[in-house]
């Protein structure tokens, strides 16, 4: 980087910069970009994972926030026909003006931590686009998306990425590869959208209100939680059994609840 491009990293934009070349390797080795792909990386920052991503020859569009990064990624990366650079924020990205195929988008990202959830939340509405993700996320919310029922770790979160996609745990990766270096450890999470849903809902946004309401408070009995939305017959129709805590359901059994709630008359 020339002095004219100095920047300094910004902590209200999530900015931890990856500079181990080994770790940059090991995610663009996981990653496997094609000639033939369709990629699409959130916050390419100072280009650590950019430059990998350009030099499989795939078509590449980038998101990035930080007005003051643009000319940086204009210097190194402007004259490859496969860059298309869009400057704004990635929460609020029409992912549909890609124009690409269905299944076809591999979404990949070092996510500034404070977005992460809700940005993972927003793709998963987009999740028929979508052939894989590939993201840099702390340790710890990678630990819930992968967690199954029974522990702490299983949630919300466990619960509507596991509805959508398949979730590896690849691998972990210290505070050391960045610079800055954060707080926490960090994982690299990959994300497979089902080409058909396991589990699917007859009504996906029931299902979110469901599983919101029942991890709002999760210690309490799903009887309990659920009151404003399910009695305790349909809840026992769904064959749920309402002395359960939230985290003690799967996937499956929360989809039946869901279409309970599905199923009643909408009120006059
Ligand atoms: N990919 C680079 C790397 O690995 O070194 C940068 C990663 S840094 C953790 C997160 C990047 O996301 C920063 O470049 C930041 O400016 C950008 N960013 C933060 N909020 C964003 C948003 N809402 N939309 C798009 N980019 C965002």
């Amino acid at each position: 980087m020339t002095e004219l491009f100095q920047h300094k990293a910004r902590k209200r934009f999530g900015q931890n910069f990856l500079h181990d070349a080994g770790v940059i390797d090991k995610i663009l080795r996981a990653i496997r970009p094609r000639p033939e792909d369709r990629l699409l990386e959130i916050g390419p920052g100072q280009g650590a994972l950019t430059e990998g991503l350009l030099s499989s020859d795939a078509q590449l569009d980038v998101v990035e926030l930080d007005k003051d990064l643009i000319p940086i990624l204009i210097h190194q990366f402007g004259s490859k026909p496969n860059f298309h650079l869009h400057q704004g924020d990635a929460l609020k990205f029409d992912f549909t003006s890609l124009d690409a195929a269905p299944s076809s988008l591999r979404v990949v990202g070092n996510l500034p931590y404070n977005i992460s959830t809700p940005l993972i939340f927003l793709l998963l509405r987009n999740a028929g686009l979508i052939r894989d993700m590939h993201f840099m996320l702390q340790k710890e919310v990678v630990q819930r998306m992968a967690a199954g029922p029974g522990g702490g770790d299983y949630g919300r979160l466990s619960i509507m990425v596991q509805y959508h996609c398949r979730v590896e745990h690849l691998f972990n990766v210290g505070p050391g590869a960045f610079n800055p270096p954060p707080k926490v450890d960090s994982a690299i999470v990959r994300l497979v959208p089902h080409e058909v849903l396991p589990h699917p809902a007859k009504d996906h946004r029931a299902l979110e209100r469901v599983v919101r309401e029942a991890f709002n408070q999760r210690r309490k009995t799903l009887r309990n939680t659920l009151k404003a939305l399910l009695s305790n017959d349909e809840i026992i129709a769904a064959g749920v059994d309402g002395s359960l805590r939230p985290e003690q359901l799967d996937l499956a059994a929360f989809v039946r609840l869901a279409d309970k709630l599905s199923d009643q008359p909408v009120a006059e």
